[in-house]
Order: structure tokens, then sequence, then C-alpha cells
């Protein structure tokens, strides 16, 4: 494919209400570095239906061009309409790299695009770089069950295309906009989509949980020794107004439901306060929450290995520490 430009493009996922996910301001972060680094331009890329409040959102998160596709074939998510609309903007605008999150949606939507555009695709990636020189990025993802980081290139082929996970990078501070908005008026015949929605089924068990959101989360792992042992942690995650996350060790044994999972085959967690109890702290569990911005770690064991990611340790049973702690914290 062939660049036109030196621009690189976000893709930025759309809510039913029109609003942006979390995961595409997250990656306008890396985006505008890696844009100013090879000289170009940070492109939002908006498809949707009455999108208008998550091009305010673009917008005031620090993008430089937002290419906005409306239309009531993309009030839904569907990979046929997608694809074919980014398809037709990457012809014409010939960017350099794409990033779009490794929601449900972008892992759909990412190897559909490399593959009609014939380029390469790193899913799930945790950190990014690019080369100045060639504009080269460096797509950075675990390997062999999280044992190894493994930085994967594409330097033959653009644009290059990557998703990564939601929740790794903090979204840019709100500014003063001054993005271009740009209206592409594409529409993509009903022929040609493949797939009808009929009905959306939220939540099989009903149960929603914003872990990627969170501020605050309050895990619980084997330590918390079976279901009843998140009494607490659910005590103290309630006092804080915070989410209760779990290892998978926890998910496995049944004491709570997956969507509370936080590590490599869970949710990627960046909130401001981790508080981990009775988790051991293995590399799977790390890749998910060590970008939170403060870590607390309460474990019996002084030399388990989550006191090394750990900005303050309690070496003390959780079923002790936890309703103190509880206590103090509603007290004051
Ligand atoms: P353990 O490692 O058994 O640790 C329990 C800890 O609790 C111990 O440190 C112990 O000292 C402490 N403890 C016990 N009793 C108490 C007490 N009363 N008070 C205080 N502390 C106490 N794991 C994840 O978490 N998320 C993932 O997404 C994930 N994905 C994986 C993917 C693959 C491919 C593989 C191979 C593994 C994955 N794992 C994942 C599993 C991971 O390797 C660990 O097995 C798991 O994280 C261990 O969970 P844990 O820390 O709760 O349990």
């Amino acid at each position: 494919m062939e660049v036109k430009s030196k621009d690189l493009w976000v893709f930025i996922e759309t809510k039913e209400d029109g609003s942006a996910k979390k995961v595409g301001l997250e990656l306008l972060s890396p985006g505008k570095d890696m844009a100013g680094k090879q000289g170009g331009s940070l492109t939002a890329i908006i498809i949707g239906n009455h999108v208008t409040p998550a091009i305010e959102a673009v917008s005031a998160h620090g993008a430089d061009k937002i290419i906005v596709v409306e239309g009531e074939e993309y009030q839904d998510y569907s990979t046929d309409a997608y694809t074919a609309a980014i398809e037709q903007l990457v012809k014409k605008y010939g960017p350099t790299s794409m990033l779009i999150g490794a929601t449900n949606n972008g892992r759909d939507l990412g190897p559909r695009i490399a593959c009609r555009l014939k380029t390469g695709l790193t899913a799930d990636c945790t950190s990014l770089d690019i080369d100045e020189q060639t504009g080269n990025v460096a797509w950075t993802r675990p390997a062999f069950g999280g044992n190894l980081m493994a930085t994967i290139m594409c330097p033959d082929h653009r644009p290059q295309l990557g998703t990564v996970r939601p929740g790794v990078f903090k979204m840019p501070d709100e500014a003063i906009s001054h993005a271009e908005i740009i209206r592409e008026n594409i529409h993509i015949p009903k022929s040609d989509i493949r797939t009808q929605i009929l009905e959306l089924i939220k939540e099989m068990d009903g149960e929603t949980i914003d872990l990627e959101g969170a501020q605050i989360i309050v895990s619980g792992g084997r330590g918390v020794k079976g279901p009843e042992g998140f009494a607490p942690i659910k005590a103290l995650a309630e006092v804080l107004g915070a989410t209760v996350g779990a290892s998978r060790a926890a998910v496995d044994a049944g004491w709570i439901s997956h969507p509370h999972q936080v590590g490599q085959t869970g949710k990627t967690v960046g909130p401001k306060l981790y508080i981990a109890c009775g988790i051991s702290g293995a590399i799977q569990h790390l890749a998910g929450m060590s970008s939170s911005d403060v870590v607390i770690a309460i474990n019996k064991d002084p030399d388990a290995p989550i006191f090394g990611v750990a900005d303050y340790g309690i070496v003390g049973d959780l079923f002790e520490v936890l309703p103190v702690l509880t206590e103090e914290i509603r007290k004051a």
C-alpha cells in the first residue's frame, strides 16, 4: 500500500450512544508521541452513527486531525462495513501506521483490515516505540505464555497495524482543541454487509464490571481461600468506591467470575490504586496490572514476588489486615 503521508492513525471505537471507548482515547498518547517522532500528524478515525460526543472527546484529547465516517450502517459494529470504510480511507490517505484497541471488536477488525490491505498486524501489544528514521514501529507483546516479551516489526509493509490492550496507556490530559475535522461520505451497500444484528445481549450473567476504567481496584487471589474469602475484599472495595478484581487462580477455582480477572488472559488495568490481597505476583498477573500508579500488596509470605512491584507492602494475614484497614478507612 502506498504511503501518502507521515500521519499515524488511531481507530476510535464508539459506543451505542456515540461516545468514544476509553481505549481509543488512551491510544492518543502513544499515537501523539510516535506521530511527532516521525514528523507527521496524529489522526483519529471515527466511524459510527451520531458520533458527536466521540469527536468532541477526541478533539479535546489532542488529535491533530479527525476523519469522521457517519451513517446508519455503522450504528452497530459490523466487520464488513467497518473494514470496507477503513480500506477506502487508507487507500485515499496512505498513513504509515494504525493503532486499534484490543477490544472484542478491535480484535476482529484489525486482522480483517490487515488481510484486506495485505499488510501485517501485531495483536495485543503492551508497549510501542518507533524508529524515527525509518518510521518502523516496534510492537511489543507478551509471548510464550507471558514468559517473555516479544518485539515485532513489520518493516516491508505499510500501513503497519497493531491492536493494543486497554489500560496500558494513560489518556492524555484534556486541552484546548485545534483538531481539523474531515468528513468522508462513505456508504457501504446493504448487500455488502453479510451480517445483521438482531439483538444485543449485554452480559451473559447480567454482571457488568468496568475493571479497565476503574480508578481503584481491590483484587483477591488464591490466598482468600474460597468464595466467602472475597467478603473482606468486597467490604474494602465498598468503602473505597473500588472495583473488585481477581487472579486467575481465584477465577479458575470458581470463587469469582471471569469478568473480574486481571492479567494476561484477563483484563489489563491501570488504576490509580491497585490493592493485591493474597496474590503471589505471577508474571501473567503482573502483565495485567503493572501500569497501576500505586500498588499495595497484602501477603503473608515476605518473599512473594508481588512485593517486587508494590509501592507499599503489608506482610500479614489478609483476614486480619483487611477488616482493620476497612474499619479505619470507614472512620476517616
Ligand atoms: P498463588 O500463586 O497460589 O498465590 C497465593 C498467594 O496468597 C501466595 O503468595 C500466598 O503467600 C498468599 N496467601 C495465602 N494465604 C494468605 C493469607 N491468609 N493472607 C495473605 N496472603 C495469603 N494469572 C492471573 O492472575 N491472571 C491471568 O490473566 C493469568 N493468565 C495466565 C495465562 C497463562 C498462559 C498461564 C500459564 C497462567 C496464567 N495465569 C494468570 C496464572 C498465573 O501463572 C498464576 O498461577 C496465578 O496468577 C496465581 O494466582 P494467585 O497469585 O492468586 O495464587
